[in-house]
């Protein structure tokens, strides 16, 4: 892994910012590169991930219907457009990462993510509707709910690495 500490930040612009880069061969997918950026005066943060090799618009899409796949690896960048249909839709931003992770991993993520946005809500029906998808996030964690996850990336560095996943071409808009 190459480290280089001292980079001027692109938010506060001190020299307090640690660069990593890290490399990492994905079983049916070949070689990524992990990229970080963390600066110790503001506590600014950033991942991304990018393939070795130039990738095109990619749309991926898989079920999850077993605890087996829970285990599936994602290789998300940050371009990547995750959608849950029914549950939850992550869309990239200026403060979108890249990660590798599982089934598992992301699910829990927008668990988390749905638990902590309900936790202050004062409107019940709001609640309500939350607890219904952390219901069903629950139930998928142990292999008991269908769940759809799809990931868009123009990029194409985004994948889900399984023989059940379905690859297509992303069709972008012009
Ligand atoms: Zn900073």
């Amino acid at each position: 892994m190459e480290r280089i500490e001292g980079q001027p930040c692109p938010m506060c612009h001190k020299p307090s910012c640690t660069l990593t880069e890290d490399a990492q061969d994905i079983p049916y997918f070949g070689k990524v590169f992990i990229f970080s950026m963390q600066c110790d005066g503001c506590g600014f943060k950033k991942a991304d991930i990018e393939a070795a090799e130039t990738q095109e618009p990619v749309k991926w899409t898989f079920t999850v219907e077993s605890e087996e796949d829970l285990n599936v690896r994602i290789i998300k960048s940050s371009e990547g457009y995750v959608k849950i249909p029914f549950i939850t839709e992550i869309i990239p931003g200026p403060d979108s990462e890249g990660y590798i992770t599982n089934v598992e991993g992301l699910l829990t993520q927008v668990k988390d993510r749905i638990d902590a946005s309900i936790e202050d809500e004062e409107d019940p029906e709001v609640k309500k509707e939350g607890w219904k998808l952390l219901k069903k996030l629950n139930r998928a964690l142990v292999g008991s709910e269908k769940l759809k996850i799809i990931i868009e990336d123009p990029s194409g560095n985004s994948a889900i690495i399984s023989d059940k996943a379905v690859k297509t071409k992303l069709k972008t808009q012009s």
